[in-house]
């Protein structure tokens, strides 16, 4: 290595000293390159930064024309500069001249440096600018210079990312970290969010990025290393594997890495050249980052991010702090920003706070959407790299219903959609005057519109949407946001404000549906394979009939003198309903020998969603009081395709011959023993969906309040008869027809009925 004057540890100090000046920012730049310049022994050291249109501007320069301040400009891509800026990573030539790349500008008075240095100024992975130093001489730089000069470029990086750099820009000019990003992702909840960034595994920023002591900043930086190996070794050890995002996979690549030694060295060296522990864990995962941006191959992207997570992790083990909400202060307009959640993750937060979701990955019915829907939160998934690109507080609008989502978006795009959400208002106010109007097809087939429901907020819903009832209430909705099993004495206490607050209109409760991806913290659990089709819902309950019992015991309690309704999920063979409906019968007679009344009447259901229980429909009517579809689940595993999974999320279509003759089977079944069928999955929320369900026979069908007005306007135009001869011989002909939703489109177009 080349001598140079004190090394990197004092050029940071040296460096930490200007910032704390109090002088413009131009002469906090122009010092900083006079300082490296000295220290890295090079004739030259300039600032380019990158503005929001893609190019790059001189900020400052030691060596070069200084006149040339902000008026030398190039693009990303272009000379040596753009090409750093580019490819996101340092540059070193002994003889840069020679370079493909290398382009001349003469104002600059270049032509007398051969050696160039230039490393990108990153931030979260994205790339702010470009801080170069050049030599006369053809002199190689060391790997330490340029660990050295990288070290430096987090200063630069953030200097630039708190905004001093606004007050030099030139006018109309907006910079690279200002810059707007538009992403399209799946719609998965159809509302729009406009707010700010809350990243649910929070990003701390690092205010301090130069070390007092080194050695000091090592032994931090080892010992939470440390501590991130326990944690994770912990995570695994625990039972309570299931919890999204947390699979084991995941969780064995976090192990890998934790313990990759060229992670750890790099970190180490990244101190060793003056930052602090924090600094040098934000440096790496900057670099991370930005290879993250631009590799294609999805395995390697996928080892990116894992990795990024864990810096996240030792960031969080570095300064002690929580993921999710706990301790959290939110903005009013916080729109959640993550990888993925479970459903239980997104109830830890503050209702009234939360305007949006922003997932990396997701799907249709996985369950965090369907509570995101449930509470009318606007959710986009599937949206690539959106962690990447934001940072807590960046303005952002998550447009629910195209998918779209907006990243720091540019005022005609906030006024665009501030005008849609008013818009969508009046919509809504068109819907709400709907809510009076029986739900009626236009030849006089009478259909019940039902609401999805699991929280007692949801009650009021039934109010604003004029449903009928609520057709299916999630039970385990209760237990997921409790800390402990919530005792008899609680569940009876929702059940009935439940059955009040719904004022004789009809409830049907599902008993508990937990495992698979609702897992109960407090309640152990082994990990499983296949955990939608492990130990869950009614199997579980069976298993533990304590459970159930104390759950069945509860809601008769409840609904004293009224009626109740509970249906079992999951049901794949009718002696599961027996043996739920014995213990139905058993705690009657327990509450009859108590002397306590129960409900006027009892109507017990079961959940069609396992293929299996199709062959037993007619076994299953001469049973239970009536059937509910639960089309998620039965859709997984029809088509055997993880509900949860965001690469399967939208390769098979509900809207094909197999499943409508399928749903059509069931509706069937339950009209030829005068059995009431309802369909409750996300298919029914759906206007196009909604009108295939009722075009093949369902007459009763549950879902999102959100949904209630939309399905509702779409029945009111609908002539069944007619959607049912179109309808009947495609799907009695054979045959698959390839353009199915294609063609419902179109029919619903021609006959005017709005979707
Ligand atoms: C379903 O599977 O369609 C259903 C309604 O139940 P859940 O989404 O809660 O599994
Ligand atoms: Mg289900």
């Amino acid at each position: 290595m080349r001598p140079s004057l004190g090394g990197p540890r004092l050029l940071l100090r040296r460096l930490r000293e200007v910032m704390a000046e109090p002088i413009s920012a131009q002469q906090r730049l122009d010092k900083l390159v006079v300082l490296i310049a000295a220290n890295m022994v090079a004739e030259v050291c300039s600032v380019y930064v990158l503005r929001a249109d893609g190019v790059l501007e001189l900020y400052a320069t030691e060596g070069l024309n200084r006149s040339q301040v902000h008026n030398t400009q190039m693009r990303v891509g272009q000379g040596l500069v753009g090409t750093v800026a580019k490819d996101a990573t340092p540059l070193a030539l002994a003889d840069a001249q020679g370079h493909p790349n290398f382009l001349f500008f003469a104002e600059l008075g270049e032509e007398l440096f051969n050696a160039f240095l230039g490393v990108p100024i990153l931030r979260s992975g994205d790339t702010l600018g470009v801080l170069v130093v050049q030599n006369r001489s053809h002199r190689l730089y060391s790997e330490d210079e340029i660990e050295a000069l990288q070290t430096v470029a987090v200063v630069l990086a953030e200097m630039i990312a708190s905004g001093d750099l606004q007050a030099i820009a030139r006018p109309g000019t907006l910079l690279a970290l200002d810059r707007p990003h538009q992403l399209k992702g799946l719609a998965l909840s159809d509302a729009i969010g406009l707010g700010h960034v809350v990243l649910h595994e929070p990003r701390y920023v690092v205010a301090n990025v130069v070390a007092e002591d080194a050695r000091v900043e090592e032994r931090r930086l080892d010992q939470a290393i440390e501590a991130l190996k326990v944690s994770i070794d912990d995570l695994i050890a625990r039972a309570e594997m299931a919890r999204a995002g947390e699979h084991r996979e995941i969780l064995e690549a976090y192990r890998m890495f934790a313990n990759d030694r060229g992670w750890a060295t790099r970190m180490r060296e990244a101190v060793a050249t003056g930052l602090t522990a924090e600094a040098a864990v934000q440096r790496v995962q900057s670099d991370t980052r930005a290879r993250l941006l631009r590799v294609a191959d999805p395995y390697l992207r996928e080892k990116l991010h894992d990795m990024d997570d864990l810096s996240n992790r030792l960031m969080r083990q570095l300064i002690g702090l929580e993921s999710g909400p706990a301790g959290r202060l939110l903005p009013k307009d916080a729109i959640i920003v993550a990888r993925n959640m479970g459903p239980a993750e997104l109830l830890d937060y503050e209702r009234e706070r939360i305007r949006g979701l922003v997932l990396e990955e997701g799907s249709q019915t996985a369950h965090v959407t369907i509570v995101a829907k449930a509470l009318g939160i606007a959710t986009v998934g599937h949206v690539e790299n959106v962690l990447t690109l934001v940072t807590d507080g960046d303005a952002i609008i998550v447009d629910g219903s195209s998918g779209m989502v907006h990243i720091r978006p540019p005022p005609d795009v906030e006024v665009a959609y501030a005008e849609k959400v008013r818009l969508r208002a009046k919509r809504q106010e068109v819907y709400r005057e709907l809510r009076g109007t029986p739900s009626v097809t236009r030849d006089g087939t009478d259909i019940a519109l039902l609401l999805n429901a699991g929280l007692i907020v949801d009650l009021p819903h039934l109010a604003d949407t004029g449903a009928r009832g609520i057709g299916l209430f999630r039970t385990e909705l209760q237990f997921m946001v409790a800390s402990t099993f919530p005792r008899i004495s609680e569940q009876t206490r929702l059940y009935t404000s439940v059955l009040d607050e719904a004022a004789g209109a009809p409830v049907t409760f599902r008993s508990l549906d937990i495992g698979g991806d609702k897992v109960l913290p407090y309640m152990a659990s082994e990990e499983e394979e296949n955990p939608a089709m492990g130990w869950r819902a009614i199997r579980l309950t069976l298993d533990k009939p304590g459970l159930l019992r104390s759950q069945i015991r509860a809601l008769l309690m409840a609904a004293k003198g009224r009626e109740l309704r509970l249906m079992f999920p999951m049901i794949s063979d009718v002696t599961e309903f027996d043996r739920a409906k014995e213990l139905v019968d058993r705690e009657v007679a327990y509450l009859s020998r108590m002397k306590q009344n129960g409900p006027t009447s009892i109507k017990l259901g079961a959940m069609v969603e396992v293929p299996s229980i199709l062959w037993q429909l007619d076994a299953l009517t001469r049973r239970v009081d009536f059937l509910s579809v639960g089309s998620n689940d039965l859709l997984q595993f029809f088509f055997a395709s993880d509900r949860g999974n965001a690469k399967l999320s939208g390769r098979f279509d509900a809207l094909s011959v197999p499943v409508l003759s399928a749903l059509r089977s069931i509706a069937m079944a339950g009209h030829r023993a005068s059995v009431p069928v309802t369909l409750c999955g996300e298919l029914a929320g759906r206007p196009l969906e909604a009108m295939a369900l009722l075009g093949i026979g369902f007459r009763s069908i549950s879902m999102a309040p959100s949904s209630i007005g939309p399905v509702k306007a779409m029945l009111l135009e609908l002539d069944l008869k007619d959607l049912e001869a179109e309808l009947h011989p495609l799907l009695s002909a054979g045959e698959p027809v390839p353009d199915l939703r294609r063609r419902l489109m179109a029919y619903a177009e021609s006959r005017g009925v709005p979707l």
